[in-house]
C-alpha cells in the first residue's frame, strides 16, 4: 500500500492534511494546485472549531463528526506544531453566544433547549455574568450561552505549518498548476491531465478542491460532487487596551437579517464574519455586507467603533447539498473524495485527514465517516 502513487487536486487544509497523513507514512503523494496552497476558502476561514455553536438540531451526524474532530485536535497540534516546528495559534477559551433584546432571549432559550436535548455541554448565563467574563460586552446583552469546549485556531498559520510539515516529509507539491481533468479508463481512475497539458499517472486520486470540486472534467455527472460556492465576507480590526475580548462571541438576532461572530487573535487581531451569500463564484465585496459585519460588530463590543479595521477579504466555502462532507470511496474505483467541508472544514481537518489517509492505506472505510460517501447523493 505504501508503494502507491496518489495524486491531489487542491492544496487547501483538507488537500495538506491528507498529504501530510500519507507523505509521513511514507507514501509518494503529490499535490496539484490551482493557485498559491492554502489561500482559497482555508485562508478566508475565522478557524473556529465550534461544533457545538454550529450545532443544529437536524445535522445530528454532522456535530457527531465535528466533536470527533475537536477531540483530535489537542493531539493534531501537538503532532503538526512539532513537525513545522511553529505554532498555531491553538486557543481553548470557548464560546459565548449572546442575545441583545427579549426576542434574541426567546431565540438563546429555544437554541439553549435543543443544545440541552443533544447532552451538550453549555451553560446559561445572564447578561451580567456574561459581562463579567467579557466586559468589553455591551450593557444591552441580555442572556448569553457558554460553549466552553469549542475552541479556535488560527487557521492562516495552520495552512503554513501543514504546508510546511507535508514538504517535510517528502511529499510534493506542485503550485499554479491546475488539474483539468481526471482520466478515468474502464470505471478505474488513473491519473490527472493538468491545464498546461501535462499527464500524470496515479493509484489514488483524492478530489479535495474546495468549491471548485464540481468543475472537474472527465467525471461522469452522476457522480459529480453536489458542491457549490458559498460566499463569506469578513474584515479584522486590532484590538486595543481596554477593548479586547478572550472567547470567541457569537451574535443570535431574532430581528436582523444577520448574526455576527468575533474571533479574538493572539496577535491581537479580532476577525468579525461572516455574511452567506449565495452568489456563485463571485468574490466582491459589498458596502452592505461590510456594513452589517461593522454593525453587528458594535452592537455587541461598542468599543470596536474606536478600533483600526486592518483588512477586509471575501471566501467561498465548498457547501454541498446537505451542509455536510462529502469523503471517501466513490463508485469509480480508485477515487476519494475529501470536499463539501462547507462552514466547518477548519474543524473537521484533522478527522478527515486521518480517516481519508487511513482509508487510503489500509483499504477500509471506517464506521466514521461511512454516513458521508458521496453514495448517499446518488439516486
Ligand atoms: C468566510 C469563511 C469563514 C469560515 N470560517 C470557518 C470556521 O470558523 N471554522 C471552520 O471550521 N471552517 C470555516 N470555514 C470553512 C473552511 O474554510 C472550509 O470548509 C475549508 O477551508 C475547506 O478546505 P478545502 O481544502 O476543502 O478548500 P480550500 O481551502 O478552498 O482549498 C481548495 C484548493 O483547491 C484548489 N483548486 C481548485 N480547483 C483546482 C484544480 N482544478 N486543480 C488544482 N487545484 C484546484 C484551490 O485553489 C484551493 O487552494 C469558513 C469559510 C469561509 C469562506
Amino acid at each position: 500500500m505504501k508503494n502507491k502513487k496518489i495524486l491531489i487536486i487542491g492544496g487547501g487544509v483538507i488537500g495538506l492534511g491528507i498529504g501530510w497523513q500519507l507523505a509521513k507514512s511514507g507514501a509518494a503523494v503529490t499535490i496539484y494546485e490551482r493557485a498559491q496552497a492554502g489561500r482559497a476558502a482555508s485562508w478566508a476561514a475565522a478557524g473556529m472549531l465550534a461544533p457545538l455553536a454550529e450545532a443544529h438540531i437536524e445535522e445530528p451526524e454532522l456535530l457527531k463528526l465535528g466533536s470527533q474532530s475537536l477531540a483530535l485536535y489537542p493531539q493534531w497540534v501537538r503532532e503538526l506544531e512539532a513537525a513545522a516546528e511553529m505554532s498555531i495559534g491553538y486557543r481553548v477559551e470557548g464560546t459565548l453566544i449572546i442575545g441583545l433584546e427579549p426576542d434574541d432571549t426567546h431565540q438563546l432559550r429555544h437554541l439553549y433547549a435543543s443544545q440541552q436535548d443533544l447532552g451538550l455541554d453549555v451553560t446559561w448565563l445572564t447578561g451580567r455574568a456574561a459581562r463579567e467574563i467579557e466586559p468589553a460586552l455591551s450593557p444591552r446583552v441580555t442572556a448569553a450561552i457558554r460553549c466552553e469546549s469549542d475552541h479556535q485556531v488560527d487557521n492562516r498559520l495552520m495552512v503554513k505549518a501543514l504546508q510546511r510539515a507535508y514538504q517535510r516529509c517528502g511529499g510534493v507539491l506542485h503550485e499554479n498548476s491546475a488539474v483539468e481533468s481526471i482520466h478515468i479508463e474502464n470505471g478505474i481512475a488513473a491519473g490527472v491531465k493538468t491545464r498546461d497539458g501535462e499527464k500524470q499517472n496515479g493509484d489514488v486520486i483524492v478530489l479535495s478542491a474546495g468549491c471548485e470540486s464540481a468543475q472537474i472534467q472527465g467525471l461522469p455527472d452522476a457522480i459529480r460532487p453536489p458542491v457549490r460556492p458559498v460566499k463569506g465576507q469578513m474584515l479584522a480590526l486590532q484590538m486595543e487596551a481596554g477593548i479586547t475580548v478572550k472567547n470567541v462571541i457569537r451574535t443570535v438576532r431574532a430581528r436582523y437579517p444577520m448574526s455576527v461572530y468575533l474571533v479574538p487573535r493572539t496577535d491581537g487581531r479580532l476577525i468579525v464574519g461572516a455574511t452567506t451569500e449565495e452568489m456563485g463564484f463571485d468574490t466582491r465585496l459589498t458596502a452592505g455586507g461590510v456594513f452589517e459585519l461593522l454593525r453587528g460588530a458594535w452592537e455587541a463590543v461598542p468599543g470596536v467603533y474606536e478600533l483600526p479595521l486592518l483588512e477586509t477579504w471575501t471566501g467561498l466555502r465548498p457547501g454541498s447539498r446537505d451542509n455536510a462532507p462529502i469523503l471517501g470511496e466513490t463508485p469509480i474505483e480508485n477515487l476519494i473524495y475529501a470536499t463539501g467541508h462547507y462552514r466547518n472544514g477548519i474543524l473537521l481537518t484533522p478527522i478527515t485527514a486521518y480517516e481519508v489517509s487511513k482509508l487510503i492505506l489500509t483499504g477500509e472505510t471506517s464506521e466514521t465517516i461511512a454516513p458521508f460517501r458521496v453514495d448517499r447523493f446518488l439516486a
